[in-house]
């Protein structure tokens, strides 16, 4: 409560081998605690959660909102295209009002042909088609984090990592392949995330808003400028600010 940084828990983790297997009621303990710690410090108190590939799929949070009296939009459910399985069960859930998140990769025709994952394009296009919400899915990229990878055995057989410009990719494949409009691709990792987790000065071009704004080529999406916080990193394609360990070359 008192670190304005932390908005909340996660990655809680469901429905996985890697998971710390928690009971329901323990589960809805941590996600009542999270409620709570948000409303009273202004936050958004959301529970951030990464599914796995088990068969129990979204059942504790359909459960949480079956069973206690705890909102469905205080939970943001993450790799809800892992599988086909999985993206199902992400749909009816988003028909209920929940919100879900995506993956991106680097590769999505392998993870697509290998793990029958299903792409953040496909899954946006299959949104707008079920007339669902477009307020409601975001989509992320694990911010240059760890992305472990495991046989099917589950055995460990090395890391990669998280790209974020696998979600510049992703918008590209919306527009260009699924016909997707980019305002409502965007969406998905600008007003949408920012709305969700009650990143208030975020999200958006407006007035009093941190002025973080990249301008995209209008042919190819490409980005051309970047500027973050009022500040011009990127201009005409080229980086302009370079950080203590980085050359300008
Ligand atoms: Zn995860």
């Amino acid at each position: 409560m008192s670190i304005d940084k932390i908005i909340g828990a996660g990655e809680i983790a469901l429905s996985d081998h890697r998971s710390s297997q928690p009971t329901f009621e323990e589960f809805i303990r941590l996600a009542a605690n999270v409620r709570v710690a948000g409303m009273l410090s202004g936050k958004a108190g959301i529970i951030n959660i990464h599914m796995g590939d088990g068969k129990k799929n979204l059942d504790y949070l359909n459960r949480a909102v079956d069973e206690t009296e705890l909102p469905i939009t205080q939970f943001l459910p993450t790799h809800c295209g892992r599988n086909k399985e999985l993206f199902e069960e992400s749909i009816k859930y988003m028909k209920r009002g929940g919100y879900c998140d995506f993956t991106g990769t680097d590769d999505p025709d392998l993870w697509e042909r290998e793990y029958g994952e299903v792409r953040i394009s496909k899954a946006i296009k299959r949104i707008i088609e079920e007339k669902i919400s477009i307020d409601n899915f975001t989509f992320t990229s694990d911010g240059q984090g760890s992305f472990p990878m495991f046989n099917e055995k589950n055995e460990y057989i090395g890391l990669g990592m998280g790209k974020s410009s696998c979600l510049l990719e992703a918008i590209k494949e919306c527009v260009f392949k699924e016909d997707i409009p980019l305002e409502i691709a965007l969406r998905g990792i600008t007003s949408n995330p920012a709305r969700i987790l009650a990143l208030n000065n975020k999200g958006n071009i407006k007035k009093g808003f941190d002025a973080d704004i990249n301008l995209l080529d209008e042919e190819t999406l490409d980005i051309d400028t970047v500027i973050a916080k009022g500040r011009i990193m990127l201009r005409d394609k080229l980086p302009i600010v370079f950080g203590t360990f980085e050359e300008n070359k």
